[in-house]
């Protein structure tokens, strides 16, 4: 028995399904979950002491990789300092004009404590602003554990195959309309109908909760179109693609401008952060200047707001999202090599510093349909062959991938060279 086969034995007595997170849980792969108890730069060390290439980045925020010096000198200052004063801090001031700076159509930003609560704060938001119910997201993007927004989910909502779950009342779940995600017509054909009845569109520029799949040319500036006609405010959730796919997100790698944006994961450096932000008009609807109530007693910690800063502060530096990019496209290039040296039909797809790879004979996918139909047995045995080559990947067919600038050119020619051997036995 592994060290982390007992220890997981021992966290489920306690913990349901021995895991905070169900993701973390392995369903979708089989298996017991690695306990960690390292991290240095791009490498994950377990309680048995085996070293893992880390491709997951405690599910985004470490695109630094982990245990960075920067943030580590950050956080020691601040802990000598106080760890929360539940009172303004200059701190803060500097986040919310770190984060205007890097996204443009930030005009004023409010930070909360996780992906979960920037979406949920964004949505209540637009209802607030537009005096409309009706919400619209896409089948297969997860945008947290948001009631409203747990319809047709992606993550762990696919992988424990519980799209829809029980706990949310039919009459909250009717309010949210399901669209294909890249389905431009099914868009139009929504909002003629009933345009004038929506408060919001969410949607995950870069889906990242359903594998990764890009957006297809036309289709957020479908979104745009008819948010402005029909005025709809329009909800980017770049909590995964944001400052990842570049450094002002995806709204700045595709050139289309959201009214409202939820940030988690980057934005905090590994510490429990999120924020919602966007047009100064609608922000000012939120108290205390407006009517609609959002709040936090942890919101803007000290603690958090350092480890947020120093990161967002490192991945300003000249040349760093390229850098990660062209590193990106190295690794998905030598996972394609990879496949098609062993005769196993793979896509690899991507943004920036995320991607994914599915197990499908389409060149490319594009729609939730296509993601369904991979082949997960596939994705689970090639997960397992990684793993135990000490390359720690998404435990889920359905998540997508993260590189981190601590990742070195020999360690992904380590992960290339593991691919071969696991695909040949695939
Ligand atoms: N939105 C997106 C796009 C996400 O990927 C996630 C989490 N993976 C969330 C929202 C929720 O964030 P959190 O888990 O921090 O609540």
């Amino acid at each position: 028995m592994t060290h982390s086969e007992s220890l997981f034995e021992q966290a489920q007595k306690y913990i349901p399904g021995g895991v905070n997170s169900p993701v973390r849980a392995f369903r979708g792969v089989g298996g017991t979950p690695i306990f960690f108890k390292h991290a240095q730069g791009a490498y994950l060390y377990d309680e048995d002491d085996k070293r893992y290439i880390d491709y997951i980045g405690s599910w985004g925020p470490m695109i630094l990789g982990h245990s960075d010096q920067r943030i580590k000198d950050a956080l020691h200052a601040q802990v000598d300092l106080g760890v929360g004063y539940g009172a303004p801090t200059t701190l803060e001031t500097d986040m919310a004009r770190k984060v205007c700076e890097l996204v443009p159509s930030i005009d004023m930003v409010r930070m909360v404590n996780s992906g979960t609560e920037a979406t949920m704060s964004a949505i209540r938001l637009a209802r607030g602003y537009t005096g409309r119910d009706k919400v619209v997201k896409f089948e297969g993007c997860y945008h947290g554990h948001v009631d409203s927004l747990l319809v047709k989910a992606g993550s762990g909502a696919l992988t424990l195959g519980v799209p829809n779950s029980p706990g949310i009342p039919a009459s909250l779940a009717e309010h949210t309309l399901t669209l294909g995600f890249n389905d431009i017509d099914g868009v139009r054909e929504l909002f003629r109908e009933m345009g004038d009845e929506v408060a919001a569109i969410i949607v995950e520029p870069v889906a990242g909760n359903m594998n990764c799949i890009p957006p297809a040319p036309g289709f957020l500036e479908c979104l745009r179109e008819v948010c402005d006609e029909h005025g709809t405010v329009l909800i980017f959730d770049e909590v995964m693609s944001g400052f990842r796919v570049s450094l002002g997100g995806a709204q700045e790698l595709y050139g289309v401008t959201p009214d409202l944006t939820a940030l988690g994961k980057v934005i905090g450096g590994g510490l429990p952060v999120g924020a919602f932000g966007g047009k100064r008009e609608i922000m000012e609807y939120i108290s205390p200047l407006g009517p609609v109530y959002q709040a936090g007693t942890l919101s803007g910690n000290p603690l958090a707001m350092c480890a947020g800063l120093t990161t967002l502060n490192a991945i300003s530096e000249p040349g760093f999202h390229d850098n990660l990019t062209q590193k990106t496209m190295t690794l998905r290039d030598g996972f394609k090599a990879a496949a098609d040296e062993a005769g196993i039909p793979l896509t690899v797809q991507g943004a920036g510093a995320m991607f994914g790879l599915f197990f499908t004979d389409e060149p490319s996918v594009t729609r939730f349909d296509q993601v369904m139909n991979c082949d997960t047995e596939r994705f689970g045995k090639f997960f397992q062959g990684m793993l135990a080559e000490g390359i720690y990947l998404a435990p889920s067919a359905f998540e997508a991938g993260f590189t981190s600038a601590a990742l070195t050119d020999e360690d992904i020619a380590e992960t290339i060279e593991a691919a071969k051997k696991v695909m040949a036995t695939l």
